[in-house]
C-alpha cells in the first residue's frame, strides 16, 4: 500500500506581483468625478477621448475609420458616432434637451 501526498507551495509566490497592479488601477477610478463627466460620453459611457463602443473592438486594427469627439453648442461632448445615431431618434442634447447642433468635432 502506498499513499502519495503532493504539496503545491508555488502558487503562493505567483500572487505577490499581481497586488501592485491592483492598487494602480485603483488610483486611476479615483480620479474620475463628476466633475469631469462631460468627459465621458453619456450615450456609451466610454470616455471622449477613446473610441466608442462600437468603435473600441476595431480600434487596434482599424485606423481609417477615425471615432471623433463632437462638441454641441450646449458645451455637452459625444462621440461623433454616438450623437449622430442618437438625433435620428431625438434631435436634442441627451444631457439637457436642448436642440442638438455640432460646434465642433475632431480630438
Ligand atoms: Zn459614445
Ligand atoms: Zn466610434
Ligand atoms: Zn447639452
Amino acid at each position: 500500500m502506498s499513499e502519495k501526498m503532493d504539496i503545491d507551495s508555488e502558487v503562493v509566490e505567483e500572487t505577490r506581483d499581481k497586488k501592485r497592479f491592483e492598487i494602480k488601477k485603483w488610483t486611476a477610478v479615483a480620479f474620475w468625478s463628476w466633475d469631469i463627466a462631460v468627459d465621458n460620453c453619456a450615450i456609451c459611457r466610454n470616455h471622449i477621448m477613446e473610441p466608442c463602443i462600437e468603435c473600441q473592438p476595431n480600434a487596434m486594427t482599424e485606423t481609417d475609420n477615425e471615432c471623433v469627439a463632437a462638441w454641441g453648442t450646449c458645451n455637452h461632448a459625444f462621440h461623433l458616432h454616438c450623437i449622430n445615431k442618437w438625433i435620428k431618434t431625438r434631435d436634442a442634447c441627451p444631457l439637457d434637451n436642448q436642440p442638438w447642433q455640432l460646434a465642433r468635432c475632431g480630438r
